[in-house]
């Protein structure tokens, strides 16, 4: 009997040993060759036709299992540039070269191993289990989420043409819920996100003529404050979008008014016409702001990385989260309401032109949630838990590994399954 008592798979001890192998070899994002290989023999194992090197690192499994329709289950595979502190006997250790030539720690801070092992359990359940269902099973295995590009590339690297075009798109992502439960939102479920890059130009002058030149860091700290005003003034107060400057980079002596300043801007919103009014605002801000300080250059805003909203699609949405309930009991499934994470999972469905369900799997020791039953109380207990992108982030293996697996296996099934 494996974890989602279907027929059996690798036993539940090879499948954790995937999980502890990948946690401890983490990939930075474009450079998840270990992973694709592990994936890629995992899926030929299993009896999958495979494919590699699509758009970089990513792989594909079709499991054609004849007439009916086509699922797309998809997982993402890297990593991220983050020091390891979870003290974990399987922790990384290890370093690598990033894009821009620098050497950084790596960990899977995002919890994107789990999705691997995940998908690979709950392929090899399906691959066993074929009797039971009918149509095509088609596992991706992801590269370069955390850039935003990994989806798009590939798409663009005929993914849709070689796997084939899937009826509906599924997948899921670990949150610092309590592990084991299920947070299904129909609808606008994931925000969209645009990283900006800001060159404010001023004029370079010594420090102690601030007549001879133009200050772009009194011009950097007064956009910075003005930006504030974005979401808190112009914004309804029932809409969701942030406006956070992550980084402000000026200067280099404390005599010298240097050139220029660079902003780093994470913009989240959910509504694409809330975007659009989030977006203006801070280019109006950013020009007036540099024409206040009396700057001949207007300002450079690039956008440096953008995710679309992903959108689950609401009766999809609402058949998987029925099939949920079922499966594991009403308690264990939630509507966590939209959250402001990005993901670009949704590019893959919108390329097929078909309905997308992407769900949150807990993945938190649950003794951090003691007393904690309704979503304001789960969600008010998340603040106190090492969250996603953290040094200290890392799911509890069980209950998540046999919860993800068997999530993953039902939600394929509500399609390919006997109705
Ligand atoms: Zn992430
Ligand atoms: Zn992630």
């Amino acid at each position: 009997m494996t974890a989602s008592g279907l027929s059996p798979g690798p036993a539940v001890a090879a499948l954790e040993q995937i999980y502890r192998d990948l946690h401890g070899r983490p990939e930075l994002s474009r450079q998840e060759h270990r992973t694709a290989a592990l994936a890629a023999g995992q899926l030929a194992a299993a009896g999958f036709e495979v494919m590699t090197d699509i758009g970089g690192t990513g792989v594909a499994g079709v499991l054609a299992n004849g007439a009916g329709p086509t699922v797309l289950v998809r997982a993402d595979m890297d990593a991220l540039p983050v020091l390891e502190q979870t003290g974990l006997p399987y922790a990384s250790s290890l370093r690598a070269t990033d894009r821009d030539g620098h050497e950084v720690p790596v960990m899977h801070a995002c919890g994107h191993d789990m999705h691997v092992t995940c998908l690979v359990g709950a392929a090899w359940e399906l691959a066993a289990a074929r009797d039971a269902w009918s149509g095509t099973l088609v596992t991706v295995f992801q590269p370069a989420e955390e850039l935003g590009t990994g989806a798009q590339a590939m798409i663009d690297d005929g993914l849709l043409d070689r796997a084939g075009r899937p009826d509906v798109v599924l997948g899921q992502h670990v949150a610092p819920f309590p592990a084991g439960l299920l947070g299904v939102r129909p609808g606008p479920a994931f925000a969209a996100s645009d990283s900006l890059r800001v060159t404010l130009y001023g004029r370079g002058a010594h420090g102690s003529r601030p007549d001879a030149g133009i200050d772009p860091v009194v011009m950097a700290a007064a956009t910075v404050m003005r930006l504030q005003g974005v979401v808190s003034r112009e914004i309804a107060g029932d809409d969701t979008a942030v406006v956070t400057v992550g980084a402000l980079r000026a200067g280099t002596k404390e005599n010298i008014i240097p050139d220029d300043a660079e902003l780093l801007l994470s913009v989240r919103t959910v509504d694409p016409a809330v975007r659009g009014r989030v977006l203006d605002a801070i280019g109006r801000i950013v020009r007036a702001e540099a024409a206040a300080s009396g700057a001949t250059r207007d300002p450079l805003v690039e956008t440096i990385q953008t995710f679309p909203a992903v959108v689950n699609d609401e009766a999809a949405a609402e058949r998987i989260s029925a099939a949920f309930s079922r499966r594991f009991g009403p308690d264990r499934v939630f509507d966590p309401g939209p959250v402001t994470g990005s993901e670009d999972v949704g590019i893959l469905a919108t390329a097929a032109g078909a309905p997308c369900v992407y769900w949150l799997l807990g993945g938190a020791d649950p003794r951090h949630f003691a007393g904690a039953s309704t979503r304001a109380e789960i969600v008010a207990a998340t603040r106190d838990v090492p969250s996603n992108h953290s040094p200290l982030y890392a799911p509890v293996l069980q209950p998540t590994l046999a919860a993800g697996v068997a999530a993953l296996t039902t939600a394929v099934l509500t399609w390919l399954g006997p109705s």
